[in-house]
């Protein structure tokens, strides 16, 4: 019997072949770094499909996510989800901030709107939310409340790509939105990340802040970090971005399956699209609820005993995690849906490489 290990996620990684005449043209041009042409053709290209006004690329999603917060020069407080990826709360213990976390919507593990307003204090200057999953937040929600306390947003869209809302980017909401295109993701240049802005000041502004500081050859103007993509990054995103429509249309039918064969068994929930959005089925989360019979963890390591890698994403919650265990916000108690959700969630294995049969070996561990 095929017992190979199905893992969670695997890099979209174009032909080698298709990426050879690339390294060729950047070993000729002898430009390996510091805004080259495939560096500049990415930012195009990457405006173009995402359908957005600005980006600048970075060299991870994490450098994005710190520099937005000192281009923007937030301060004192920050609202957040304690549901996430840590580097969210890391970005902002890097520039100094406190984070204030916020409890969740189990219809979709994004910050809960209804919540922020209550955790607003006169150092509140940001709010920091996350489209987990890649399903939208309530963007309208929570720029009503920034307008109204004069908050910048932040958004950490990590696992958005490509997600549009009524055909409009949902990249597009906010002060500025993160990319993050390591190699786990819908799209990856290996590691890299970009920023999304809606103005070309803001845009300077982030290029000079991702390379020292530097405003010109003499010139610098704020202690910025080094940050740059370079041009193989630059060049094999180029390449994987012709790939990207293909894989994510894998990945549609990768859900189409699992929900058809989900829909019957008591106990586990699963989101279905919502109305309106383009997804990029990123991830397939599942919850584990009190009727299936068996905890998460039960299931999570049944799943591994037959090579089925999940993985608890997101647990433990961020909130729990040292650095931040101690502040009044982190209390589960604040986060009781966090709380749950993180004691429920497994990610099945969600790649554009799986296999029927793949696939119904991850149904098999879960129906039993
Ligand atoms: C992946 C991820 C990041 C960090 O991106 P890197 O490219 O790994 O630095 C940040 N936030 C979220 C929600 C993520 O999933």
């Amino acid at each position: 019997m095929d017992n190979k290990t199905i893992t969670v996620t695997s890099p979209l990684l174009p032909k080698l072949e298709e990426f050879m005449p690339y390294l060729q043209e950047i070993w000729d041009s002898k430009w390996i770094t510091n805004n080259g042409q495939f560096h500049q053709q990415l930012e195009k290209a990457l405006c173009e499909y995402l359908r957005v006004p600005y980006i600048s690329l970075f060299t991870n999603g994490t450098l994005p996510l710190i520099t937005a917060l000192q281009a923007l020069r937030v301060t004192g407080e920050v609202i957040t989800t304690p549901y996430s990826f840590v580097a969210t709360t890391h970005s902002l213990w890097w520039n100094g901030i406190k984070p204030v976390f916020v409890d969740i919507d189990p219809a979709t593990c994004n910050l809960d709107p209804s919540k922020i307003e209550a955790a607003i204090t006169p150092r509140t200057t940001a709010i920091m939310p996350v489209h987990c999953y890649g399903k939208p937040c309530n963007v309208k929600a929570i720029q009503e409340i920034a307008d109204k306390y004069g908050l910048k947003v932040i958004y950490d869209a990590a696992h958005a790509f490509g997600v549009e809302i009524n055909g409009e980017s949902v990249l597009n909401a906010g002060d500025m939105s993160t990319l993050s295109f390591h190699a786990t993701k819908v799209y990856n240049t290996v590691e890299g990340g970009a920023l999304v802005m809606n103005n070309a000041e803001t845009k300077r502004r982030i290029d000079y802040l991702k390379n020292f500081g530097f405003a010109g050859e003499t010139e610098v103007v704020a202690p910025g970090i080094n940050s740059k993509m370079d041009e193989i990054r630059s060049a094999y995103g180029l390449l994987a971005l012709k790939k990207v429509d293909e894989s994510i249309a894998e990945r549609q039918k990768v859900a189409q399956i699992y929900r058809s064969e989900l829909k019957d068994v008591p106990g586990i929930r699963y989101f279905e699209d919502m109305p309106g959005v383009k997804h990029n089925y990123s991830y397939f989360p599942i919850f584990v609820e009190k009727d299936y019979g068996m905890t998460r963890d039960e299931l999570y390591f049944k799943m591994k005993e037959n090579n089925v890698l999940g993985r608890r994403y997101f647990y433990p919650l961020i909130s729990s995690f040292s650095t931040y265990r101690g502040l009044e916000s982190s209390d589960p108690k604040n986060l009781p849906i966090a709380t749950r959700i993180a004691e429920e969630v497994i990610c099945l294995p969600m790649h554009d490489a799986l296999s029927e049969n793949d696939i119904q070996r991850v149904i098999d561990c879960i129906k039993r």
